[in-house]
C-alpha cells in the first residue's frame, strides 16, 4: 500500500473511533498529575494497562518516587530509523477550585469542547502521540526500523527525571528524529526554543559594626553585581542564518497572540534578566557579611552557554570588585536549541498539519521552553505540532474536540511519513 493509502485508511480509522479515543482523553484528564507534587504513577498505570491491552509493551521508570515514565514501541519488520513521539504527563496545578467553573479533574465534553486541567498542556498531545502508536500497530502498518513512544514526568520542573533521565538511560528514546504533541497553536510548528539559565551569587564581606560603615558591604558588593548583570539585557549575538526568519516569526506570531506586545517585541531574540532573590544582612546596627541572588537570564538561539558564561565573567570584572569573593553557581543551565526548517521531520510535520487543518502552516522559534531541548541539544532533529494555545495553564483548561482528532491525524500521518 502507498504511504498515501496508509495515511487514508489511520485518518478514518480516527474518524471512526473518535468518542472510543476521546474517553482515553477524559479518562487520562480525570487523573490529576499536578506538578507539584508530580505524582504521575497513577496516570502511568492506566496507560500502561492501556497499551498492554492493545498488545504493546509498557516500560515504566521510576527514578525518584512517584515520578514516573513510560515507554513503548513497535518494531518494523525491516531496519530502518526509529522516530520517537515524546509528550509529558504532569501539569500545572489546579490552584483555587473556586476560580474554575467546572470540576477541574471532571474531564466533561460540553459543548464540543473537553474540560479539564491539562487536557491543553498537555495531555490531548500526549495521548495523541499515544494513540498514534496505538493506531499503526492495530492497523499493521508496515513501518521500518522502530516508532518509540516517551510519556514522562516532571517536565513542568525542569525535565531532569523525566526526558532527561530516559534520554540519559534509556538508548532507544534517542533516536533519529523526535516528535513531541506540547501546545503550539495549530497553525506553526516549533523548531527551537530561547536559552534558559539560573545563577546563584554570593557576595561576603568580614562584617563589623554599622557605627564605623564600609562602602564595600556584602549587599553593597550585591547591589553592584545586580546592576552590572542587569547591564545584559538586549545582548544578543548573530542568529543562525538557517533559522533567522523562524526566530522573526516567532516574534511576530508572539504579538500577535497578544502573549508580547509591541514594546517586548526585543524579548523573543534578546537576553533577558530577572533578579528574582536578594537576602542580605540580619539587622541593621551591624555590617552584612553575606548577600545571595538568584538570577533568572534567557539567551537567544546563537548565544552558547559558554558565550553567557564568558559574557557574566566580564560583566563581573567590570564591576571592579574582588572576584575571589563572589561566588557563583550555574544552577541551571539550558542551552538555546533548534532543527533546522528544512529538517525532514519538520517539513512532514508541517505539511500534514497544512493538509489536516487547511491552514498554512509557519515554523518558528518560541521563547517558552518544553522538553524537546533534550532532543535538539543531542543533535537530534526534533519538532512540535499540538493544540491551540489559549486557555491553558489558567482556571478552565479546554479545546475543541476537532483540535484532538486533527493533532492526531497529524501525528498518525507523520509516523507513516518517517518511517514508511
Ligand atoms: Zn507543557
Amino acid at each position: 500500500m502507498t504511504t498515501e493509502g496508509l495515511k487514508q485508511r489511520l485518518f478514518a480509522e480516527i474518524d471512526r473511533r473518535l468518542l472510543e479515543f476521546q474517553g482515553v482523553l477524559r479518562d487520562v484528564v480525570a487523573i490529576p498529575t499536578d506538578n507539584p507534587p508530580g505524582d504521575t504513577s497513577a496516570c502511568v498505570a492506566y496507560l500502561a494497562r492501556y497499551l498492554k491491552s492493545k498488545g504493546l509493551p509498557a516500560d515504566v521508570y521510576e527514578p525518584q518516587p512517584t515520578v514516573q515514565s513510560l515507554v513503548s514501541y513497535m518494531e518494523g519488520r525491516q531496519a530502518g530509523r526509529n522516530l520517537v513521539l515524546n509528550g509529558h504527563l504532569d501539569q500545572f496545578p489546579a490552584g483555587d477550585p473556586e476560580a474554575w467553573s467546572f470540576d477541574p479533574y471532571s474531564g466533561e465534553c460540553r459543548d464540543g469542547r473537553i474540560l479539564g486541567r491539562g487536557v491543553g498542556d498537555m495531555k490531548a498531545g500526549s495521548v495523541a502521540s499515544l494513540l498514534s502508536l496505538v493506531l499503526l500497530h492495530e492497523l499493521d502498518v508496515p513501518i521500518r526500523g522502530q516508532l518509540t513512544l516517551t510519556l514522562v514526568g516532571d517536565e513542568e520542573t525542569g525535565g531532569a527525571w523525566g526526558s532527561e533521565w530516559l534520554l540519559e538511560h534509556v538508548p532507544m528514546t534517542r533516536g533519529d528524529a523526535c516528535l513531541n504533541s506540547e501546545p503550539t497553536g495549530m497553525d506553526q510548528v516549533l523548531i527551537g526554543h530561547k536559552g534558559k539559565y539560573t545563577l546563584r551569587i554570593g557576595t561576603r564581606h568580614g562584617g563589623g559594626l554599622a557605627a564605623v560603615p564600609v562602602e564595600d558591604d556584602a549587599i553593597a558588593r550585591a547591589m553592584a553585581v545586580t546592576e552590572a548583570l542587569m547591564g545584559l539585557k538586549g545582548w544578543r549575538l548573530e542568529t543562525p542564518p538557517d533559522v533567522a526568519d523562524a526566530v522573526a516569526r516567532g516574534r511576530e506570531r508572539a504579538v500577535r497572540g497578544g502573549e508580547l506586545t509591541g514594546r517586548e517585541l526585543w524579548v523573543a531574540d534578546s537576553t533577558t534578566v530577572n533578579v528574582g532573590v536578594i537576602q542580605g544582612g540580619v539587622q541593621s546596627n551591624t555590617i552584612p557579611t553575606a548577600c545571595r541572588m538568584e538570577i533568572d537570564l534567557r539567551t537567544p538561539v546563537g548565544v552558547s552557554t559558554q558565550d553567557l558564561q564568558e559574557k557574566v565573567e566580564e560583566v563581573l570584572a567590570g564591576t571592579g570588585l574582588d572576584r575571589g569573593e563572589i561566588d557563583v553557581e550555574w544552577v541551571v543551565c539550558l542551552e538555546s536549541a533548534y532543527a533546522a526548517p528544512d529538517e525532514e521531520i519538520v517539513q512532514a510535520v508541517a505539511a500534514n498539519a497544512r493538509r489536516i487543518t487547511g491552514r498554512e502552516i509557519e515554523a518558528n522559534v518560541s521563547y517558552g521552553s518544553t522538553d524537546t531541548r533534550f532532543w535538539w541539544r543531542r543533535g537530534i532533529p526534533a519538532a512540535i505540532y499540538g493544540t491551540d494555545l489559549e486557555n491553558i495553564a489558567v482556571p478552565d483548561e479546554q479545546i475543541r474536540e476537532s483540535e484532538f482528532g486533527q493533532v492526531l491525524k497529524v501525528h498518525a500521518a507523520t509516523c507513516v511519513d518517517y518511517l514508511c
